[in-house]
């Protein structure tokens, strides 16, 4: 990889700015100061310095963000965005929201720049569990337990499959959990529109083995451990 390409993507600057950091000779490739932007490193096996300070290089990065709500899930948009929220630091590696939420949805969100990984989330063919905590507008029985176990025919004709519904609170304003599947736009909205309901509150809270951490406000955002990656792959 390119020296300047390496120090970029690790938050030194732009590839301009990186370039007049090199003239400066305050970086040193295997102790040898190097002002070449166009240099060839390994980031494995070369050392990288910058103010005599080691370069650690990585590829990937991993978030976990509890998204707010009123921001869209995307990488671009005339709306505040998700990445809007991240700083800088973050932002160079190029992440992206895996899947995506309803604008008014809340929780969890992974944000990754790693398209293996954000494949198998979200590819269909392997059906990885999401499970949403919601108010729903009317009272939530029994029958709608049976009904989306079975799977609901939506707006659309599309019957869903089979989705599991934990009634928490069954009242004018139930609360319920409900784990799904699949993803279909606005599924859960749909799912309870389909049994005459409606959300008034949607917070995803699990998606496949990693939890939402209940630490982080609406907003915030941490790394991903090593053990939640791999929960995840
Ligand atoms: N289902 C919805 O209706 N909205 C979301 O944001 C996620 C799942």
């Amino acid at each position: 990889m390119r020296l300047d390409k390496m120090l970029a993507n690790m938050g030194y600057g732009t590839r301009k700015e990186v370039k007049k950091l090199l003239k400066t000779g305050v970086v040193r490739v295997d102790e040898e100061i190097t002002k070449d932007p166009k240099q060839h490193v390994d980031p494995e096996g070369n050392h990288v310095t910058v103010h005599e300070e080691t370069v650690e290089y990585r590829e990937f990065i991993y978030l976990m963000m509890n998204k707010p709500g009123g921001v869209i899930s995307a990488t671009e948009d005339e709306d505040e965005t998700v990445i809007d929220l991240l700083i800088p630091e973050d932002q160079v590696f190029e992440p992206f929201p895996v899947g995506r939420l309803d604008k008014d949805t809340e929780g969890l969100l992974v944000i990754t720049n790693d398209g293996k990984l954000a494949h198998h989330l979200t590819s269909p063919k392997h059906h990885v569990p999401k499970t949403y905590y919601a108010r729903i507008s009317g009272h939530v029985t029994e029958d709608d337990v049976q009904a989306f176990q079975k799977g609901v025919t939506l707006d659309d004709g599309y019957v869903t499959k089979p989705g599991e519904l934990t009634i928490l609170d069954a009242n004018d304003q139930s609360e319920i959990e409900l784990t799904i599947h699949e993803g279909k736009f606005h599924q859960v909205k749909r799912m309870f529109e389909a049994v005459d309901k409606k959300v008034t509150y949607l917070q995803r809270i699990q998606m496949g083995d990693l939890h939402l951490d209940r630490d982080l406000e609406p907003g915030e955002y941490r790394e991903l451990t090593e053990e939640e990656v791999n929960l995840l792959q």
